[in-house]
């Protein structure tokens, strides 16, 4: 291959200033994202590194070099901070400007300054350091599901190795070439080239991890509750419609409950809302943590959640309920210093096939919570499911023979 470093050099600043505004115009588009700014303004120093390298020959060293130099490590610095606002930790000001000072100082011992093979591993071991570190917070951020976070990972990673290889393949490969002109050297080309290749990929990974958390952010917005934390009632539907389908195919006991907090508008009225709203949380901590991690678990509005249970008969689920209305009443006996002492309801119908759709077992669930309510309240019900199930064999031979006589088949669950 025969690329021209000057050429090389051209494209690149003109794809690092390009891809700096691209990072800028994202983060006026979402200006939540502050790393998109810091990420758009690191590509632009590194443009203006690059143009500074380009004048080497033509203007004194000390522009073309050491400034050079100190613009890059500022711009890799910056790249690094970025990662660090991407990850809500704070900027590190002193590191941020380390590297640049430390060649600054070293520069000016004579001995560093006459030694190409050391300005080269420090040049390296800067650039390196910066960028290894910026693989370190996205790796530390990795417990957000971005997948975009890992060929991030990978790219800073690979980069900064390779920057560190420079020392040791530089001195195998003529730096200066037989010609005597630095801007011949085969290596440069081939670190040139890999920069270029490097800058236009975390570019776009980074502008794609700042897509990806904003997408992120919307879907669990649209699906979680605010105040709980837990899914709301969208995408407790959703999922408890999705659970037992996939159950249809292999039928298995299923438990659905509905849980109401009891007289929860006098809880309001007596402590404030406020007391209300930390009650609604602990209710919904208690709930989920008698639950295992397949169940699902919403909050249907107000004070009403439900809970569906896989795999789950009528003694399990009975008793998961009984541990949430004990441990409920027992976590509210004092609410921020208040004597809340809040309780529940709940109703639990069983499904044993797919005869009933969520919907209608929820319809089953309410009734049973009707019957706790009324008869005094902190208590659990369950629904018969063979009650139920004649139920709803007569609703289709009532409906099959109004069918058979010439009116529409209407189809009842309850
Ligand atoms: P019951 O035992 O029959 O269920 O009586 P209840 O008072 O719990 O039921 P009702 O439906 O009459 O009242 C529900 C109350 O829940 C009324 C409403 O103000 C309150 N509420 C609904 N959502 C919230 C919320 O997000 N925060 C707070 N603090 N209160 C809420
Ligand atoms: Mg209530
Ligand atoms: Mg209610």
């Amino acid at each position: 291959m025969n690329l021209d470093v000057n050429t090389l050099f051209l494209v690149t600043i003109y794809v690092e200033a390009i891809l700096g505004l691209l990072l800028l115009f994202a983060w006026a588009q979402n200006t939540t994202i502050i790393a998109l700014a810091v990420w758009g303004f690191a590509h632009l120093l590194r443009a203006g590194s690059i143009m500074l390298f380009g004048l080497y020959g033509s203007v004194s060293n000390l522009i073309s070099i050491d400034f050079a130099n100190v613009v890059l490590f500022t711009a890799f610095a910056l790249t690094w901070t970025g990662a660090r606002l991407f990850d809500h930790r704070p900027p590190r000001p002193v590191l941020m400007f380390a590297g640049a000072l430390l060649w600054l100082v070293s520069s000016r011992i004579p001995a560093f300054n006459d030694s190409f093979a050391l300005r080269i591993l420090l040049s390296s071991g800067i650039v390196t350091a910066y960028t290894w570190a910026t693989a370190y917070e996205f790796w530390r951020g990795r417990s957000e599901p971005l997948v975009s976070r890992w060929p991030a990972i990978f790219m800073l990673f690979a980069h900064g190795s390779l920057y560190l290889l420079r020392t040791p393949i530089g001195a195998m490969l003529p730096w200066v070439p037989a010609t005597n002109q630095l801007f011949e050297s085969v290596w440069l080309t081939v670190l040139s080239f890999e920069g270029l290749l490097f800058t236009i990929s975390i570019a776009f990974i980074l502008l794609a991890m700042a897509k990806e958390r904003t997408e992120h952010r919307h879907k669990t917005a649209a699906l979680v509750d605010p105040l709980t934390g837990v899914a709301n009632r969208r995408a407790f539907l959703q999922d408890g419609e999705a659970q037992l389908k996939r159950q249809a195919a292999d039928p298995h006991p299923t438990a659905v409950m509905l849980l109401d907090l009891d007289n929860f508008k006098s809880i309001n009225d007596r402590f404030g809302h406020a007391i209300g709203d930390r009650t609604l949380e602990i209710f919904a901590d208690v709930a989920s943590g008698s639950m295992r991690h397949i169940d699902l678990f919403g909050r249907l509005g107000g004070e009403e959640f439900a809970a569906l249970l896989r795999d789950t008969n009528r003694e399990r689920a009975m008793a998961v309920a009984e541990q949430i209305r004990v441990g409920f009443a027992e976590a509210t006996r004092e609410v921020e210093g208040r004597p809340v002492g809040a309780t529940v309801s709940i109703g639990i119908v069983i499904s044993h096939d797919a005869v009933l759709d969520l919907s209608a077992l929820l319809a089953q669930a309410d009734h049973a919570l009707y019957r706790a309510k009324d008869s005094g309240r902190n208590r659990i019900e369950i629904a018969s499911i063979e009650l139920i199930l004649d139920r709803v064999r007569r609703g289709v031979d009532e409906a099959s023979a109004a069918s058979s006589g010439g009116k529409p088949a209407a189809k009842s669950a309850a």
